[in-house]
């Protein structure tokens, strides 16, 4: 497809040449359906990248929960609807104990900003800590923990950056639970600052897959110690599953629960409402209670029926139609294939991720470890063109990612690996064009 350069004008003209696009040559979509999206050109693309349409693009039974209640009826959330509590009750019962309290808002932004304001008021503490590859939103407050745009630092005195846990590329060349124990050391130093400077630690807020991180392999026993530093100097665990959420890991509804510790503040987003914006926080009734008596908080647009009907669909496809257990299996066909891809390809480092949260890690040398980026950038572009969307992350922006809607199929799997495949090939040529 050529590039609609006066699409592009307009776009630079009306929001600025600084509004971020996906590719070299941007892409033109103008429909969408399942696992598919589709040009203006009519060219086909199979979606490997898109989390947001997590029961798939226009899913039928989320359309029709949104045409029907908005024809009856939208309004905020100060009148009393049932919808809101229905929606409330079903999400938190989804959660661990004693998870049972929602916030109901439009943005992941939003809802770390609620956890930050809420985890910051509790403990009457003010610093935070996140990892050095972090994006966790948009706001003023969340912008000061978003370390992956600020060169791995945290542009604010009340966040500190600790390393990422990552068993690629280990601390001081250690394995295992002495990894743990290493990284875990870094948050305990982390604390101890907080609290010589008296800002104290209010928690600790991660994405609970370490999605922008680059999906590392996490040493077993990392969030038990962390948490439990952070606990013991009064701090409140945040997880963040705006990523992780909603089936993607395949073993379970949430990425924390893969470490079996239970946050104090989970925060929703993206998958919540497939495209339609609905974020949500959830904490136990003395967190929310307590916010509640000392906030007016409320939110317009944040808990509205329309918004609660759709992300009622949403749960209602991710049990019908068995997405967390085709997570699971299509993930692990994936990753098998990928490992196959890379007995052939030396840029191949790593294949690692969760169902269907994949990252594969690219590397110039596998024995030095140095990151691919640029090839990683091409490979992007190159399968766009040939019809498969993925995109880049990582601390080096060398870790291809795949998270596509979760009605991924083995035979969305078997094209995407015959694409990746056949790019890898031509790798040599493909870079040349850069
Ligand atoms: N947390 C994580 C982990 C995210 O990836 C994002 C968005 N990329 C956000 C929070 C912010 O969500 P939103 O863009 O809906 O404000």
């Amino acid at each position: 497809m050529t590039v609609n350069t006066q699409l592009l004008e307009r776009r630079y003209r009306l929001l600025g040449a600084g509004a971020p696009l996906f590719y070299n040559e941007p892409v033109h979509i103008v429909r969408g359906e399942g696992v598919w999206l589709y040009d203006a050109d009519g060219k086909k693309y199979l979606d490997v990248y898109n989390n947001v349409p997590n029961v798939g693009h226009c899913h039928p039974r989320v359309v029709e929960a949104l045409r029907r209640q908005s024809q009856t009826l939208n309004v905020h959330s100060r009148y009393l609807h049932e919808l809101a509590l229905d929606y409330a009750e079903r999400l938190t019962g989804l959660h661990d104990d004693p998870l049972s309290m929602a916030f109901i808002v439009c943005t992941g932004s939003e809802a770390n900003e609620i956890a930050l304001r809420m985890a910051r008021q509790a403990t009457g503490k003010q610093g935070i800590i996140c990892t050095n590859c972090a994006y966790h939103g948009n706001t003023t407050a969340v912008d000061e923990l978003a370390t992956y745009f600020h060169g791995g630092t945290a542009p604010s005195p009340n966040v500190k950056a600790v390393p990422f846990p990552d068993s690629y590329r280990p601390l001081d060349g250690l394995a295992g639970e002495a990894l743990a124990a290493a990284y875990a050391d870094q948050v305990k130093q982390a604390i101890d600052e907080f609290e010589q400077e008296g800002s104290g630690c209010a928690g600790m807020l991660v994405c609970t897959l370490f999605s922008g991180e680059g999906l590392p392999n996490v040493p077993p026993g990392y969030m038990e110690q962390v948490v439990g530093h952070v606990r013991a100097a009064g701090g409140l665990y945040i997880a963040d599953e705006v990523q992780a959420g909603f089936a993607r890991s395949g073993e379970k509804m949430w990425g924390y629960q893969l470490s079996g510790v239970t946050p104090d503040i989970v925060t929703m987003g993206k998958p919540m409402g497939n495209g339609h914006p609905l974020a949500g926080v959830v904490a136990g009734p003395d967190l929310v209670n307590g916010f509640r008596e000392r906030v007016m908080y409320f939110n317009t647009f944040g808990g509205n029926p329309v918004q609660c009907a759709v992300g009622m669909a949403v749960l209602d496809v991710i049990e019908e139609e068995n997405l967390q257990e085709n997570c699971r299996v299509t993930g692990e066909y994936i990753r098998d294939g990928l490992r196959s891809l890379q007995a052939d390809h030396e840029l191949i480092g790593d294949v690692r991720g969760h169902g269907l949260f994949i990252g594969v890690e690219l590397v110039a040398d596998r024995e030095a470890k140095t990151p691919a980026p640029l090839e990683a950038k091409a490979i992007v572009n190159a399968m766009k063109d040939k019809g498969v969307l993925i995109s880049n992350i990582g601390q080096y922006d060398n870790v291809l990612k795949m998270r596509p809607p979760l009605p991924f199929s083995k035979d969305n799997a078997d094209l995407l690996l015959s694409v990746l495949e056949d790019v890898l090939a031509r790798r040599n040529w493909e870079l040349g064009k850069l």
